[in-house]
């Protein structure tokens, strides 16, 4: 109703689109009883009532009429790339009917409705409505209709991607008959505004992936009927593997299109056909045989648990449960982050312990389709942590936190997981940087499963400037940040083969944009991803962990 998903990343046209449909909402009540008249039924047009009523919409008509004026004159003349290279006729005619309307509505003020100008009027504005009805249901402004529903259905959860049940046989979606009703509802309510596509890194890159096209290829197959056609090779299997699951799709789309459950249950339909790209077979062994991605032995994760001399987890001894996660675990740079949180932790006395033996929460497998192996991982993990019996899990992995978080609870099973930024900004809201810490200039990379998918913008900014920074902040940011390349199994891409630039390298020369000599980061996932941008650049930007930087501040 307020249009805020509208307004919010293009205000102006936003504001437009929301004039047209705050009038057109506000008109409803005159058409019905102009109509109610026109057909004989009952005339209320001369009551007092109605003429305060049209009183009262004479300002909704000189903004729809603005309004519209506007857009048609954005899509005809200055064209942003967003809306396609072609101005369909559809649109021009649309928009010139709406304008009808209003002039018809705004000149009935003028003319004495008794008068044959009065009757034209009266009859051009009946003509263009009955016109505008007949055409609504074969075009995109279907979506005055179906919005509604499909924002109503849209799932709370960001890339809500339900488990498969396999005693049912499922695996995916394969054929354009499996897609399910939402997928349907949403192909037919595309406003083809391709905000999807302008906030997607792939596209962004300069990859074939454009999530716009994926939606309308979808409503094209609807079309023709091709039941049994195959969904990969409606999008191509190349593109469906570009995705990097960061859900700006999804969070851009006004009218509620759900993107990754698509992408994904497609993905799905791939690898249960043996489908998937070579180079997630390394990870997937990794992960059946070692239960982590980086295929290393247990030894060296409790090499890491003896050298931070951490304790296994107790209820009645720790208050919070840390999980590790597999970058943590294993990966040299992340465990330095760790050992900041552990620091923090016991500086400010909080009793803390982890598991004993703890598998990758299954993200990795999940989000390239493998669900077989994701359900595996997952029920392991959910057994142990049930044993565990932690009341609140603290992770410094964004992507642990949406999947044992989330993803979780559609096993049934439901614990408080938090990021270390959230935990840590609570934990020292009190503190100050200690005596002489100078203050730096530093730019904050928003990892997508933490500023989006979480919405945890605020934590990791307030502990920054809490302990000495001076954020500037790149394009993309908070809510909205461009990914660093690494989610959907992208991490392990051939990088050398990808069409366009690498997400990491557009991601990180906007970050270099900022002009700060220091990037902060707070997921294992987007430092790896960074770090390698910046080695292909050459450029001497400095980068430290979210963990590292207070710790060293306090
Ligand atoms: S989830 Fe991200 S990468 Fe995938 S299609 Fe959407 S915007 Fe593009
Ligand atoms: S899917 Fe949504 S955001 Fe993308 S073009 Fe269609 S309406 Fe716009």
């Amino acid at each position: 109703m307020l249009q805020r998903q509208t307004i919010r990343e293009r205000p102006v046209p936003g504001l437009a689109h929301a004039f047209v449909f705050w009038g057109f909402v506000a008109f409803g009540g005159y058409t019905i009883t102009e109509f109610l008249r026109g057909l004989g039924i009952v005339d209320l047009t001369h009551t007092r009532g109605f003429y305060l009523y049209r009183l009262a919409l004479t300002p909704f008509a000189i903004a729809v009429l603005g309004g519209i004026v506007f857009l048609a004159v954005r899509r005809a003349i200055f064209r942003p790339v967003a809306l396609g290279k072609t101005v369909s006729v559809e649109s021009v005619v649309i928009a010139f009917f709406i304008a009808t309307l209003m002039v018809t509505f705004l000149l009935g003020w003028r003319l004495d409705e008794a008068s044959p100008a009065g009757r034209v009027n009266w009859w051009v504005h009946s003509f263009v409505i009955l016109a505008f009805l007949a055409l609504i249901p074969a075009s995109k402004h279907f979506h005055l209709v179906l919005s509604p529903i499909t924002v109503f259905l849209r799932s709370p959860e960001l890339g809500n991607v339900p488990n498969l049940d396999f005693e049912k046989e499922q695996v995916g979606l394969e054929v354009v008959k499996d897609l399910g009703s939402k997928t349907v509802l949403d192909a037919f309510t595309c406003v083809e505004c391709g905000r999807c596509q302008v906030n997607c890194p792939a596209w962004g890159a300069g990859k074939e992936l454009n999530p716009k096209t994926i939606i309308l290829q979808t409503q094209g197959a609807l079309l023709e009927g091709a039941r049994d056609a195959k969904l990969a090779g409606i999008y191509s299997e190349k593109v469906l593997w570009q995705c990097t699951t960061c859900g700006a799709c999804e969070n851009q789309c006004p009218v509620g299109i759900e993107h990754v459950p698509l992408i994904l249950g497609t993905r799905r339909g791939l690898v249960s056909n043996g489908d998937a790209p070579d180079y997630l077979g390394g990870m997937y062994n990794n992960l059946e045989r070692r239960s982590n991605i980086w295929g290393l032995s247990y030894d060296q994760r409790q090499k890491f648990v003896d050298s931070s001399a951490l304790e296994i987890f107790d209820p009645a001894k720790h208050d919070v449960l840390v999980w590790l996660g597999c970058a943590g675990a294993f990966e040299a740079d992340f465990q330095k982050s760790l050992r900041s949180l552990f620091e923090i932790l016991r500086a400010r006395q909080v009793k803390f312990g982890v598991l004993s033996k703890e598998r990758c929460n299954g993200d990795p497998a999940k989000r390239t389709g493998n669900e077989y192996m994701y359900q595996e991982l997952a029920n392991a993990n959910i057994a142990d942590l049930k044993a565990a019996g932690p009341k609140k899990i603290l992770t410094s992995c964004p992507h642990c936190v949406k999947t044992i978080g989330d993803d979780y609870k559609k096993f049934g099973y439901e614990v408080e997981i938090v990021h270390s930024s959230v935990f840590v900004e609570e934990l020292t809201r009190e503190q100050l940087a200690k005596a002489g810490t100078e203050r730096a200039s530093i730019t904050f990379h928003d990892p997508c499963y933490l500023g989006r998918y979480a919405g945890k913008v605020d934590e990791p900014r307030n502990l920054l400037t809490r302990f000495g920074a001076e954020i500037k902040e790149p394009v993309r940011n908070r809510d909205n940040p461009y990914c660093c390349g690494a989610g959907g199994g992208l991490l392990f891409a051939d990088k050398e083969e990808e069409p366009g630039s690498r997400i990491s390298d557009v991601r990180f020369k906007q970050l270099q944009a900022t002009g700060a000599n220091t990037v902060v980061t707070a997921c294992p996932f987007c430092s790896i991803m960074l770090k390698g941008a910046q080695a292909s650049a050459g450029a001497d930007t400095h980068f430290v962990d979210l963990m590292t930087f207070v710790k060293e501040r306090l």
